[in-house]
This record gives C-alpha cells, sequence and structure tokens, in this order.
C-alpha cells in the first residue's frame, strides 16, 4: 500500500555503521511517524492473519512492533529477553553469535498451547528469530506465524527462516 511504501521511505541508510563495509538500516525515523508506525502495525496483524492468540516479540526493537500489533489485536504481548533480564524466566535457549554464545529467555506467561504471532524488527541473518522460535517451542507454544518489517537481502535468513512474512526488503 500507499502506507508501507512511505514507511519505507522513511528507513535511512548508514554506510560504514557499525563497522566499515557494513550498510545500517537505521528505523529510528519510521518509529518517529505516527502514519507509518500505525500502518506497519496493521499490516503486521493482517498479514498473520488472524492466526495467533498471543504476540512476542525480540529484546529490543522487536519489543516496539510486538506490543503495536498486540494493542491493535487486543492480546497480550509476551517479551523474549535477552538473558539476565527476567526476575523469574521459564525457559532459556542459548544461540551462537558472530562473537561467542547469547541467551534468550522468556518469563512462564507463555503456556503451553499458546499460538503465537513471532515479531522482530528486521530479518538478517535469521539466528534471532530461529532461536525465538526455538524458545516458544521450548515453552510448549506453537510459533503459527513470523513477521517482521524489514528483510535484508542477502544475509541468509530466509533460508533459515523460510516462514517469516516481512513487509519490506531491501
Ligand atoms: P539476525 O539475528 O537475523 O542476524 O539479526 C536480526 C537482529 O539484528 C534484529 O533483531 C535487528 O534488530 C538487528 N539488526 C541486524 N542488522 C540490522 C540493521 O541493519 N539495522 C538494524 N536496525 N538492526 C539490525
Amino acid at each position: 500500500t500507499d502506507n508501507i511504501a512511505y514507511a519505507r521511505s522513511l528507513i535511512r541508510t548508514i554506510a560504514d555503521y557499525p563497522q566499515p563495509g557494513v550498510s545500517f538500516r537505521d528505523i529510528t525515523p519510521l518509529l518517529a511517524d505516527g502514519r507509518a508506525m500505525h500502518a506497519v502495525a496493521h499490516e503486521l496483524l493482517v498479514q498473520a492473519q488472524g492466526d495467533f492468540d498471543v504476540v512476542a516479540g525480540i529484546e529490543a526493537r522487536g519489543f516496539i512492533f510486538a506490543g503495536a500489533v498486540a494493542t491493535l489485536a487486543r492480546t497480550g504481548m509476551i517479551p523474549i529477553r535477552k538473558a539476565g533480564k527476567l526476575p523469574k524466566p521459564a525457559h532459556r535457549v542459548t544461540y551462537t553469535k558472530e562473537y561467542g554464545e547469547d541467551h534468550l529467555e522468556v518469563s512462564p506467561d507463555l503456556k503451553p498451547g499458546m499460538r503465537v504471532l513471532l515479531i522482530d524488527d528486521i530479518l538478517a541473518t535469521g539466528g534471532s528469530l530461529k532461536a525465538g522460535a526455538h524458545l516458544i517451542t521450548a515453552a510448549g507454544a506453537e510459533v503459527t506465524q513470523i513477521g517482521v518489517v524489514l528483510e535484508l537481502e542477502g544475509l541468509g535468513g530466509r533460508l533459515v527462516m523460510p516462514q517469516t512474512r516481512a513487509l519490506l526488503s531491501m
């Protein structure tokens, strides 16, 4: 739609950040725009086709979109957090990043049998979404839909998480 094209136009590209040769896609101008944010949240909801009963977001930017979609859908929101942030984690997964290992954790609010729409801002290599999906499954819940605002091409994420629906790609 026009509103999604408008949201796309707000994504700012920063050359050589955080390292030389990397082209960083900065979504903060999109966050700052009400029309773009509403359009993105609405489209993430529409493409999930009602096939969920709770929305999970991956720390940190995934929280923003997951919260917006959950509010539109009138469902709850479950934060998938980096290690050590939750006072009472019920489940944890370990995953490999570019430099070493990291962990994701979830609280006991994610109940067995819940049907989950998993949201992040960006699909890059797919490592974050893969770990998030694994965690949800480990909790006995089911990932029925995966949505991102933006897919970065050429980083292999599509191969790792082929079920991901992306609003935009670049
Ligand atoms: P992945 O695990 O798919 O490699 O990376 C996805 C995560 O890294 C996302 O949660 C996203 O926040 C972050 N990320 C990777 N590349 C970029 C980028 O160019 N811009 C922004 N804003 N985040 C990125």
